[in-house]
């Protein structure tokens, strides 16, 4: 009898324990893709990496790359692509639900809408942005300054103008940055890596030296009530990130990419750094998600199991961070426990 009492307690708890949401977490770095987007599906990613880019001179880096990729020969634990738009984003639906996460999106602006329609309390809208894609989509000054003000677009990024060779701190990028500064809506700047060999996988104008945090110092200062983080965290010029977000308090950065890809233990060495240095406050969580949905839970664990953070550091960097960047209010706050 006691049995069975404990047995009908136990199926009364359990339901309710199973619909209690983990606490919620903001990713400051997700994207809106097809399938497609970064070739032909499945394609796998080192989750993480075990080794970046070798390559014999004598043989086409870009075969090499995409054949480590296919045969995870640089992996030891890799994720894989789902092969269909629908599956895509029907899985990261439930990777977002699943981990109570709500995602600053980025991506065609058209999907966007989609996703922000299907899924209404968790996509924050975002624009991606560069050279290309502002002559492609015709994202003028003048026609962003629109999306924004209509309240529908909450965030300027991911900003991947580092791929085409400029600095944010270039003049040609300035009218974008007076934009966002005048409209006050958080900037989020591609600063640090790309794929392993980027210039020679299809990005000629990408270098190392810009990876570096100090191509946001002038942009910085000429701008200074500009909210901008720089995604990625400019890994891995640790120096020259710690020294930007010493001389410049009001930058944070996400922890894109890095989180889940780059070998776990330097991904470690390198938040633990900017941990002790005192920068804990101004580190946000980012998946970087692009197609790979599993992305999303294996970077926030790289957090839970990062023996280093007390549980109020990872909170700090899972949420509060994010939470104080983008002014959420307390009711804004509240609705996503
Ligand atoms: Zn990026």
């Amino acid at each position: 009898m006691r049995l069975f009492l404990w047995l009908v307690l136990q199926s009364l708890i359990q339901p309710i324990a199973a619909q209690k949401n983990p606490p919620p977490v903001i990713d400051m770095h997700f994207h809106a893709l097809h399938a497609d987007e970064q070739g032909p599906p499945p394609i796998s990613v080192g989750a993480p990496f075990r080794d970046l880019g070798i390559n014999d001179p004598k043989d086409d880096y870009r075969k090499t790359f995409d054949n480590a990729l296919k045969t995870n020969s640089w992996a030891d634990q890799f994720i894989r692509s789902p092969t269909t738009d629908d599956s895509l984003r029907l899985l990261n639906f439930s990777a977002l639900k699943q981990n109570n996460v709500y995602a600053v999106t980025s991506g065609d602006i058209e999907l966007v809408r989609k996703w922000k329609q299907a899924m209404p309390n968790r996509i924050i809208n975002s624009i991606d942005w560069d050279f290309n894609m502002a002559a492609k989509r015709g994202l003028t000054v003048d026609s962003l300054e629109t999306l924004f003000r209509s309240g529908e677009f909450k965030v300027f990024g991911e900003i991947t103008i580092q791929y085409e060779g400029y600095s944010p701190s270039d003049s040609a990028f300035e009218p974008y940055l007076a934009m966002a500064e005048r409209l006050d809506i958080p900037m989020g700047i591609h600063v640090g890596c790309g794929p392993p060999g980027a210039p020679y996988i299809g990005s000629t104008k990408y270098r190392a030296r810009l990876h570096s945090a100090l191509v946001l110092e002038d942009a910085l200062l000429r701008h200074p009530k500009l909210r901008v983080y720089a995604m990625h965290a400019g890994w891995p010029m640790l120096d020259d990130m710690l020294a930007t977000l010493y001389t410049h308090p009001q930058l944070y950065v996400d922890l894109g990419a890095i989180c889940y890809f780059i070998p776990r233990k330097e991904f470690y060495f390198y938040l633990e750094r900017l941990v002790n240095a005192g920068f804990g406050k101004r580190i946000m969580f980012g998946s970087d998600n692009m197609v790979w949905p599993q992305a999303i839970q294996q970077g926030i664990q790289s957090i839970h199991k990062a023996d280093f953070l007390t549980m109020s550091q990872k909170r700090d960097i899972l949420f509060n961070n994010a939470a104080r960047f983008l002014r959420l209010t307390k009711k804004e706050i509240e609705a996503m426990q």
